[in-house]
């Protein structure tokens, strides 16, 4: 009788371990494609085209989510002259999507990026963008959530050198222990801050540009010589840095020009004539205040 009840109960084991090991492993192979990450994006979004998507011909980094979704890329390199690659002015960093819940960001990036790649103009700068750097906070359950599947804010995780002595308390004290707001275990303990810290690293960026919502304000951390005014229908007011942010990890400690926009919803898209004049104030704080300066990483 026992050895029957066991017996049962080891195959039931057995039946739920192989279900799950197979759902991982059509998780796993479904995730593996471009298609299948535009198809997902188009269905959670409503700017984002699944056709659009695709013309965009993203690239697919070497490391995946915690969830183990695809994290992508899409680099423009400045415009040829006479058939020759030309030295950038500068390098741009576009970091979208590090808070999941934010549509109108991660939306607006995908207008973006298209508007980039249809652009005729001179292009003088090598930009690289992050388009959804938390795709588990959007993708892995609705409603979509700001921390990534383990529950961390990315925009907390960066390893500032404060971390260690200040990030865990000033969550407690200051957030009062506010889940959204969670900076993790450990600085950088977060498989995506670590992927964003390794593109840093390697791109060595002259600015870098990341937008989220809802405050409706333009934020900028990082040297005086390129302090913005205005992008768009954003002012510039300064929001101040937190242990483990990406304006404290980059725009005081690494010294990278960091320039934030706050659009006013996470919900609602700005209006077309907006998201055109943000853009076109983007490209003019890029060619006027960006260039390449010398630095150690
Ligand atoms: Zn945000």
């Amino acid at each position: 009788m026992k050895k029957t009840f066991f017996a049962a109960l080891s195959s039931v084991f057995v039946f739920s371990a192989t279900t799950n090991n197979a759902q991982a492993q059509a998780f796993h192979e479904e995730q593996t494609s471009i298609e299948v990450f535009c198809s997902q994006w188009s269905k959670k979004l409503r700017t984002v085209k699944y056709d659009g998507c695709l013309d965009l011909h993203l690239k697919i980094a070497d490391t995946r989510s915690s969830e183990k979704r695809l994290l992508t890329y899409k680099e423009f390199v400045p415009t040829e002259h006479n058939g020759e690659a030309t030295r950038p002015k500068g390098k741009i960093l576009f970091i979208s999507g590090i808070h999941g819940d934010e549509y109108s960001a991660i939306s607006i990036t995908y207008l973006w990026m298209l508007a980039m790649q249809n652009n005729k103009n001179v292009r003088n700068h090598h930009w690289l963008f992050l388009p959804l750097t938390n795709p588990d906070g959007l993708f892995r359950s609705d409603p979509a959530t700001r921390q990534n599947a383990n529950g961390v804010d990315l925009n907390r995780n960066f390893p500032s050198p404060d971390w260690d002595d200040s990030a865990l308390d000033f969550w407690e004290h200051y957030y009062r222990k506010n889940e959204r707001r969670y900076p993790g275990p450990s600085a950088a303990s977060e498989i995506e801050t670590q992927w964003m810290v390794k593109t840093i690293e390697r791109f060595q960026p002259d600015a870098i540009i990341s937008v989220h919502a809802p405050y409706g304000l333009l934020d900028y951390d990082g040297p005086e010589h390129a302090v913005p005014s205005k992008i768009g229908v954003l002012d510039y007011r300064e929001l101040g840095t937190f242990p483990g942010s990406l304006g404290r990890y980059a725009g005081e400690y690494l010294d990278i020009p960091v320039l934030t926009l706050e659009l006013r919803s996470a919900g609602a898209m700005p209006k077309e004539k907006d998201i055109v004049q943000m853009w076109q104030d983007i490209e003019k704080w890029s060619n006027e205040k960006i260039r390449h300066l010398e630095r150690d990483f």
